[in-house]
């Protein structure tokens, strides 16, 4: 069949679709256009557009195996993805003003403390920041958890407002960066465009300081520096939630800071959907652009952080003190910092040298409790509810592939929550202890696996834990 461009493109992407999440394909998949498909060299070549340099690379560093090998399903062995990637020149005053680059697709990589804003001159406005030096990018720890925020903050630091991510959202549980993300963006334009005017304040500053100006009568003012902005760093949007009139104020800037290419950063504690008391016309202008969400560090990335946080306060941990902390401390990335500063504390007033022991000692408060209070009939009934199956399924003897797979997903989130491997089998319709042990090592397999079923877990996950705390 000869194929255009845009029908070659669009077989790739319902085969695609099938294997991404449906946030990543809405991110990176939906804003790119087939532009050519031509025969040369005996090769075909598919070019798509690709909003920003930035893009472009995610593509390349995340998704080459999955592009290369569906272009071979759609056009055959012999053809070849090229990109074209816009870069936005300059955003204002022609925002219009784009050239653009052409590279192939590579073939061998690897599947890899605040004040109110104030004018501070009167002809030439300058805003308190509120930024804090300290948090910067050199010192923000990457890993699988935190790639895909950390990556588009620094895009977006390096061109605020000249990238396709406006605005820019930031979601994850409380301690995992969000704020440190923001404030380096921040740094980072400070330090490379003294020119920007940048403000940072949280969700629940930006509404004290509009109730504050209601009071005093001073609305123009207020809205007057907003508007000024050329980047907005609103730190927990969450607590806009309910707040009606200080919602209608931000829309406004808002609307007028995205229109004028001003960048706008935001983090939220969970994904935009699940925000209560917000107005969906501004729900949905939070994804406009971009959303990146961050996990809980994993191990290797718990690991890497104790170190460098140990070296930054001039410490070296014997390995085996950095492995016990590593595998108990695991929510966030503020207890693992509480749990390193309490460990100096105590050895510091003992005078004793840092060991497992003393280690096992410090942090006995630290190191998480078994989450008894949901039970494992609790854990049943929600995944149950997720998937939308009936609990009792979960005890038939079927082999049918969804209900095993629940079930197996179900077991998995019951030994999260410390239950024995024994006493889980038991309540899942008397079933044997290795039968346990398989499902957690089917569901390890599919988490590594599958991206779509790693979103799923992710989400169930949030759920349970945000029951279970
Ligand atoms: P949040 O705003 O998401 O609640 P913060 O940004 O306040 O979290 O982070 C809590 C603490 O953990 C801060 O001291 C921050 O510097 C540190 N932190 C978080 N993530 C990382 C990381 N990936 N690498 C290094 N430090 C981190
Ligand atoms: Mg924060």
């Amino acid at each position: 069949m000869a194929y255009t461009a845009e029908s070659a493109w669009n077989e790739c992407l319902a085969i695609i679709q099938d294997n991404v999440s449906p946030q990543g394909f809405v991110t990176w998949f939906s804003k790119l256009d087939p532009v050519a498909l031509t025969e040369e060299d005996g090769e075909s070549r598919l070019t798509i557009r690709v909003p920003a340099p930035f893009h472009y690379e995610y593509l390349e560093g995340q998704y080459n195996l999955l592009l290369r090998s569906t272009l071979s399903r759609v056009l055959g062995e012999n053809s070849q993805l090229y990109y074209e990637v816009v870069v936005l020149q300059a955003p204002k005053p022609n925002p219009e003003h784009k050239t653009s680059y052409k590279v192939p697709a590579s073939t061998d990589r690897h599947p890899e403390a605040i004040t109110p804003p104030q004018l501070t001159e009167a002809n030439t406005p300058k805003v308190k920041s509120n930024l804090v030096g300290s948090y910067t990018f050199d010192k923000f720890i990457v890993g699988d958890c935190n790639n895909l925020a950390y990556s588009a903050s620094k895009a977006i630091a390096d061109s605020p407002g000249g990238t396709a991510y406006n605005p820019f959202l930031i979601y994850g549980g409380v301690g995992l960066g969000k704020t440190h993300l923001m404030q380096a963006i921040g740094n980072h334009v400070r330090e490379w465009k003294p020119e920007k005017r940048i403000l940072y304040v949280s969700s629940e500053q930006f509404t004290n300081n509009f109730v504050r100006a209601i009071q005093k009568n001073q609305i123009s003012d207020f809205s007057n520096i907003y508007r000024q902005i050329d980047l907005l760093i609103i730190d927990d949007v969450q607590f806009f939630g309910g707040k009606e009139k200080t919602q209608e104020e931000f829309f406004c800037i808002f609307n007028e800071l995205q229109q004028n290419g001003n960048q706008i950063v935001l983090s939220a504690d969970r994904p935009p959907k699940e925000i209560s008391g917000i107005e969906e016309r501004l729900l949905s202008r939070f994804c406009w652009g971009l959303q990146a969400d961050l996990q809980p560090p994993d191990l290797e990335t718990r690991t890497a952080i104790l170190l460098r946080k140990a070296s930054e306060i001039g410490l070296t941990l014997p390995g085996d003190v950095i492995d016990f902390i590593a595998h108990n401390i695991t929510k966030n990335v503020r207890e693992l910092e509480g749990a390193l500063v309490r460990l100096l504390a105590q050895a510091t007033y003992s005078k004793q040298e840092i060991t497992e022991t003393l280690a096992k000692q410090a942090l006995k408060d630290f190191v998480q409790r078994p989450h008894a209070t949901l039970s494992i009939d609790r854990v049943q009934k929600l995944v149950c509810e997720y998937f939308g199956i009936d609990q009792h399924r979960l005890h038939e003897k079927t082999k049918k592939r969804e209900i095993v797979q629940v079930r197996q997903l179900a077991m998995y989130f019951c030994r999260e929550l410390d239950y024995t491997h024994k006493a889980i089998g038991l309540q899942f319709g008397g079933r044997d202890h290795s039968t346990v042990v398989h499902a957690i090592k089917s569901v390890n397999n599919l988490i590594e696996t599958d991206i779509n079923y790693r979103n799923r877990v992710s989400d169930l996950r949030r759920k349970i834990h945000f029951l279970s705390d």
